[in-house]
């Protein structure tokens, strides 16, 4: 595998310079754009790597599975998806257009507003309780029990996230949860913030690739239908609006972030993460997807 992943690095360093770092959250802007990173995990939990696979970068809405999982895991199915939807938009991330047009309640859990409306699920005394049950699940699924996140991102985007906040007073003003707007924010924004590195994201994948069974350990992380039901979300809608061409060019369940960072879970198979901060006109690693498409294509992968 590891040539495999040598080969894929060669074909997608071509990309480097395309795209670009995201600049509306003021942090992300000093990203190395740079950066490349590519790992495979396979099921029996072995982890190839090229390039900057150590380096640690923020999740960004590659944590709203974590946080999906999270609510799935506190408030169950049934009450997760009274407070959000199941249908792709073909919106940006950050849309609010069908908070106002076709249902007050977000289409998914990938989106911004979906994702803010499933951490309103989570249960705690305060923030700090309900972002550490996050921390928590983050740790486990990505095999380092000192996760963090990064506070200059945190407070950048705190200080700069209008928008969320405008999603988060709509399905306020809808009835969609209730609370403190602000607290549930310190809750996602601490989440986006979370750090991590591409091998940790290989890893995670792993596990959602291997129906929730940890690859290193045997141990069930993640119950299967809850497994099933994040590998359906990133299928439909883990890379936003671009989430149909993937399927067509990938086939792979996959969820990107604004971070940089990619992670894909192929069923049965094997996890996969890509890590380069340039981002296309969606939002999605610029290399990321080359890298993705050309080992989806050498191995045969796309589940489709
Ligand atoms: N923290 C980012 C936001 O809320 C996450 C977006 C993303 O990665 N697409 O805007």
């Amino acid at each position: 595998m590891q040539h495999i992943i040598e080969e894929a690095y060669d074909y997608t360093k071509k990309w480097l310079g395309k795209g670009k770092a995201a600049d509306y959250i003021p942090e992300l802007a000093k990203a190395d754009v740079n950066d490349l990173a590519i790992c495979i995990t396979d099921l029996g939990g072995r982890t190839e790597s090229v390039g900057e696979s150590k380096k640690k970068f923020t999740m960004q809405s590659i944590s709203k599975l974590i946080i999906l999982i999270t609510a799935l895991k506190d408030v169950g199915f049934d009450e997760v998806f009274k407070r959000v939807g199941m249908e792709p938009t073909g919106d940006p991330f950050n849309s609010i257009i069908r908070l106002e047009t076709m249902t007050s309640k977000p289409m998914n859990p990938m989106i911004n507003a979906g994702a803010i409306s499933v951490t309103t699920c989570i249960k705690g005394e305060n923030a700090e309780e309900r972002f550490e049950k996050i921390r928590e699940t983050a740790s486990v699924l990505l095999g380092d029990p000192d996760i963090t996140y990064n506070k200059d991102v945190y407070k950048s985007e705190t200080a700069t996230g209008h928008r969320n906040r405008a999603l988060a007073y709509m399905m306020l003003s809808s009835g969609i949860f209730d609370g403190s707007v602000e607290e549930h924010l310190e809750v996602y924004f601490k989440a986006c913030s979370m750090m991590v590195n591409c091998e940790e994201l290989s890893l995670m994948g792993a596990v959602l690739a291997n129906d929730g069974v940890s690859p290193i350990n045997g141990k069930l992380l993640i119950e299967p239908f809850h497994n099933r039901v994040v590998r359906s979300l990133m299928t439909t809608c883990g890379m936003y609006d671009a989430s149909g061409e993937f399927a067509m060019r990938v086939g792979i369940p996959a969820k990107s972030g604004v971070g940089g960072g990619i992670m894909g879970a192929v069923p049965s198979r094997m996890g996969i993460a890509v890590y380069s901060p340039a981002l296309d006109e969606k939002g999605n690693s610029y290399c990321g997807i080359k890298a993705m498409e050309y080992i989806s294509s050498v191995l045969d992968l796309s589940i489709f």
